[in-house]
């Protein structure tokens, strides 16, 4: 045993780890005796030596020993057991409501009892309630623990001393040795940290002169070694994900720019400054042989969609087709329409595909795909249906998706001329702080459009309580009439799509009927695409004024004479959410409101929400709160859920050690090409995503 790999050691080869502890443990991702090893303690008790009852404050956890001065049972609303103990220093009480006879007998006055447990505020002094209590002879010196006290993160039917006792048996193999260091001596001396079984020995048992604050905090060196260690592995892991995408083979695509120029000469306003850098990056992108994988992040209302019609454009000029890809068919059919506007009068054919196209329709456009006579297509993710086959597809613009795995990229590239892969280009409106971009999309490359086109003025944002909604309908009714238009969003977060839809159409009746003379259109996502479609046209032409609407018109929706939204039950919708419902206003000139009706109480977490909102219109900043507020996790969507899940490292909490992570990375791959594998294998090794690209 003594020199086989921890890593294949399974916990099963454990004493007292039988197929149901395996299965447990299973649960937590626990296989090998070296996953056990990587399950760290959330938090510590100081059971090292005994506290002076007189020096406890609330919140303490701690062990006492002492002298029963008393032991009475109290028949208040409960029937509980008071027991007072006493040492040199002070005095406390131990409260039980439930104790059998013989704990009873074994607490009577006179007794020597040694306790643990938390520290509280009683009705007349400090209490400790239910602690666990072992009788001890007079003024016994300690026999007490030798270490800090871990406590496991844990699932049912595993208790904590089965943790202590299987990591116990776990540490004493680590003895023999099985848990190879990975990372070389030089850099590890020269970064100051520990080696790894001492990390890992350190953190399951900690010597009492650690710091229990700096554990708790998890800035203790040996966490923020094996941090480091586990964000290097996946830094590793992108950067040849990376490397392998970009040594495959794309199409060359460079166009003479005639076309672009055709386009920009044709358009009524000029490309901001952030435009013009980000089409020179994808320009050059598409220029090489090697496919390119570009996040383009641009705030609401910065003008993703003509860059992508540039790109477009690019690639049609070197003589191969395009693809647009948008996540609802509402967008894609707002795509669809713009790229008629722009593309038609240069003479480029243009097709669209989506969940509606059936039959002979699609059809037709299949066939024009496959062989070539379509130059761009816009549609959903019908494009990527095993059926549809291009003829030279070159480029793939995947519109307002940043949750986006891995795998889903990988899928698009089949779809690429024989031994070629099209280029990709990812664009978003939630942005996603840079450090955390760093690590989460490090095989990917960042352009951001920072910059809004000109003229646009700030949303002004209210929070106003549902008690006063009679007011905000009057709001819109002059809006209205001053000949601005308004978007009324109804919001039910836990209920069925068809309770949605439901609910705005009642919404809409209601506002009609109280809106006499005003034009009121409804659009829902249980409405056929021609229905829908048919109100988004004559909410664009100006033909509906109050456009009643479920989140379907959560993204992309572009309707400059709109300058108020309402959303309602604002309270139940995330920061991201309502930033990008609200970034449907403001996209003309003129002075934009928003209005977040809330149903009062509000929650804590609510009310900060909506004050972020209210405070500032900028996406980096609502990104960053977002962040804080609720976590990488839920921020990066698939990307955290399935690829990037850490065992030990947290994107938040370690984003500082983000620009360390990457200078190891380069000098890791230049100097130590050698344990790059090691290193991916120890912590990304089952994650196919990376190793069988
Ligand atoms: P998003 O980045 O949210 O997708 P859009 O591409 O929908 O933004 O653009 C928002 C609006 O701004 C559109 O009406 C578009 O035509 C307009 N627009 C884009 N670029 C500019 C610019 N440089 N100057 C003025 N208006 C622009
Ligand atoms: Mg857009």
């Amino acid at each position: 045993m003594a020199h086989k790999g921890l890593a294949e050691t399974p916990v099963t080869a454990l004493k007292g780890v039988g197929p149901k502890s395996a299965e447990r443990l299973q649960r937590l991702g626990i296989e090998s005796v070296q996953d056990l090893l990587f399950h760290l303690p959330i938090r510590y008790q100081d059971r090292t030596r005994i506290v002076p009852i007189g020096s406890l404050r609330p919140g303490d956890q701690a062990v006492i020993q002492g002298e029963v001065e008393s032991a009475e049972i109290r028949f208040g609303r409960r029937r509980s057991l008071l027991v007072r103990l006493v040492d040199g220093s002070g005095g406390i009480t131990l409260r039980f409501f439930h104790f059998s006879a013989a704990q009873q007998g074994n607490m009577s006055r006179g007794a020597w009892l040694r306790c643990f447990g938390e520290v509280r505020n009683g009705p007349n002094s400090y209490e400790l309630v239910h602690p666990e209590v072992q009788r001890v002879a007079e003024g016994e010196a300690a026999a007490v623990e030798q270490a800090l006290t871990p406590i496991y993160p844990t699932t049912e039917g595993m208790h904590q001393l089965t943790w202590r006792d299987l990591t116990g048996r776990a540490l004493a193999l680590l003895e023999q040795g099985g848990l190879q260091e990975l990372l070389p001596d030089e850099i590890r001396i020269a970064h100051a940290m520990p080696e790894l079984a001492d990390a890992v020995r350190l953190l399951h048992r900690p010597p009492p002169d650690q710091s229990r604050q700096l554990l708790s905090d998890n800035g203790h060196p040996a966490q923020r070694r094996l941090a480091l260690e586990e964000l290097l592995a996946h830094q590793l892991g992108l950067r040849a994900l990376r490397q392998r995408q970009r040594r495959r083979r794309a199409p060359t695509l460079r166009g003479g720019g005639r076309l672009q120029q055709a386009l920009l000469d044709q358009l009524p306003f000029m490309l901001t400054r952030a435009q013009r850098r980000v089409l020179a990056q994808l320009n050059q992108d598409l220029a090489r042989p090697h496919p390119a994988l570009r996040l383009v992040q641009g705030d609401v209302g910065s003008g993703k969609t003509i860059v992508a019609a540039l790109a477009a454009l690019c690639c049609v000029e070197a003589g191969h087709q395009a693809a647009l890809m948008a996540p609802t068919e509402l967008l894609a059919e707002q795509h669809l329409r713009n790229f008629g506007a722009w593309l038609e009068p240069l003479g480029i054919r243009l097709g669209g595909l989506s969940g509606r196209h059936k039959g002979k329709r699609r059809d037709t456009t299949l066939q024009g795909l496959a062989d070539g006579s379509i130059q761009v297509i816009v549609g959903t993710h019908a494009l990527f249906q095993g059926d549809v086959v291009f003829d030279r597809l070159g480029l793939v613009i995947v519109d307002e998706q940043h949750r986006f795995g891995v795998h889903q990229r990988l899928a698009l590239h089949e779809k690429g001329a024989a031994g070629q892969v099209p280029h990709q280009l990812v664009m978003t409106a939630t942005p996603i702080p840079r450090t955390l971009a760093m690590t989460a999309y490090a095989d990917l490359d960042l352009s951001v459009i920072d910059e809004l086109p000109p003229g646009r003025t700030p949303v002004s944002t209210v929070v106003v309580a549902d008690a006063r909604r009679d007011q905000v309908v009057e709001r819109v009714a002059r809006a209205c009439i001053e000949g601005r238009q308004a978007y009324w969003v109804c919001t039910l977060i836990e209920e069925s799509e068809v309770l949605q839809c439901q609910a705005a159409e009642d919404t809409a009746a209601v506002l009609a009927e109280v809106l006499e003379g005003l034009r009121v259109g409804l659009v829902h996502g249980r409405l056929k695409a021609p229905e829908k479609e048919a109100v988004m046209t004559a909410f664009k032409d100006g033909d509906i004024d109050l456009l009643v609407a479920t989140t379907v018109i959560e993204v992309g929706v572009d309707v400059p004479n709109a300058s108020l939204m309402v959303i309602e039950n604002a309270e139940r919708l995330g920061l991201s959410q309502l930033h990008q419902l609200r970034g449907r206003v403001g996209r003309g000139a003129q002075q934009s409101h928003c209005v977040l009706l809330y149903h009062p109480p509000l929650g804590e977490l609510a009310q900060e929400r909506l004050a972020v909102v209210r405070e500032t219109n900028d996406g980096f900043e609502i990104a960053r709160r977002d962040l804080a507020m609720r976590g990488p996790g839920e921020v990066l969507g698939t990307r955290q859920t399935g690829e990037m899940q850490f065992r030990i490292a947290d994107l938040l909490r370690d984003q500082d050690m983000v620009p360390q992570v990457q200078a190891l990375a380069d000098r890791l791959l230049e100097e130590h090409p050698a344990c790059v594998a090691p290193l991916m294998h120890r912590w990304i090794g089952h994650k196919v995503q990376y190793a069988d690209v």
